[in-house]
């Protein structure tokens, strides 16, 4: 499906999420991102180059990696010789082979399409290699995943995303922006954050486990952790009260009130 408000051949297409961003709203965003001619950036969908065209006079290189064929083919005769476009889907992209040869670390930008902006994110925490291969990432996402990212212990928000994002990156919120500042507009408010890629700030154990311990939890957030965790402590074939003597957790407590430190021990308790 497409869209018939845009100008030009291409049509924006609803199936890869693209809503381009205004020229006003451009400037703000690349402010945000404080570039040095000393960065080399990733971008994640440059569509047809709004942010691109502005921030390659600002960088050293960008590689930027687009899913639409047509818009990847265009953008090179837009753009100056500094950016190297990629065409391809950047989940399935071989990162190693896409990044060959780049400076690292290096730092990351996008207005993501938000039908796949969470898997996207934990691509990015996977392939950061705690701060190592990305220093950062700015990205525009929608206003709720945005909210649920930098959710405390204790909020509404606050969930297994907030705690998976917060074991390998320190996460700000930027921007605002009203639906009018895409074209088409997209229904929903969107945000700018930044995350701020690190080592592991707790000892997890294994990470799959983890994964596997705070996504249960959450299925239940409105019981008590005790009967939370008792469909995956059933699955490891454990017993969830004995998780949580050996991880020292209130097994009375809402899975939403229990920090990241929490989590890690249960999840090590498993082991
Ligand atoms: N950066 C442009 C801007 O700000 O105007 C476009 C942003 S638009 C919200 C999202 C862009 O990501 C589109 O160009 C879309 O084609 C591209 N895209 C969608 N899914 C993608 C994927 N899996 N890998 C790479 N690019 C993707």
């Amino acid at each position: 499906m497409s869209t018939t408000n845009s100008p030009g051949k291409h049509r924006a297409r609803k199936r890869f999420g693209q809503h381009f961003l205004e020229p006003a709203w451009v400037n703000k965003l690349i402010a945000a991102v404080n570039p040095s001619t000393d960065d080399t950036f990733l971008e994640i969908g440059p569509g047809r180059g709004a942010l691109t065209k502005a921030l390659a006079p600002l960088v050293g290189r960008i590689v930027a990696v687009e899913i639409d064929r047509d818009l990847a083919a265009a953008l090179p005769a837009q753009v100056p010789p500094n950016v190297r476009v990629v065409e391809g889907d950047f989940l399935h992209v071989d990162l190693d082979a896409v990044l060959r040869g780049e400076q690292v670390p290096m730092r990351v930008i996008g207005n993501l399409p938000y039908n796949v902006a969470s898997p996207i994110l934990f691509a990015l925490l996977d392939a950061a290699d705690d701060g190592r291969r990305f220093v950062d990432a700015t990205l525009m996402l929608q206003k709720e995943v945005a909210d649920r990212l930098v959710a405390e212990p204790g909020s509404d928000d606050y969930g297994a995303l907030a705690i998976q994002v917060s074991l390998l990156a320190r996460v700000d919120r930027i921007l605002t922006l009203p639906p009018g500042a895409f074209r088409p507009p997209p229904k929903v408010t969107s945000a700018v954050v930044r995350l701020q890629f690190h080592p592991p700030r707790e000892d997890v154990g294994n990470r799959a486990t983890f994964e596997r311990v705070v996504r249960g939890v959450f299925l239940q957030r409105r019981k008590t952790l005790l009967n939370a965790l008792k469909p995956v402590a059933d699955s490891f074939s454990r017993s969830a009260s004995e998780l949580i003597e050996r991880a020292g957790v209130d097994g009375s407590k809402r899975p939403e009130a229990l920090t990241l430190a929490e989590m890690a021990r249960l999840a090590r308790a498993v082991l």
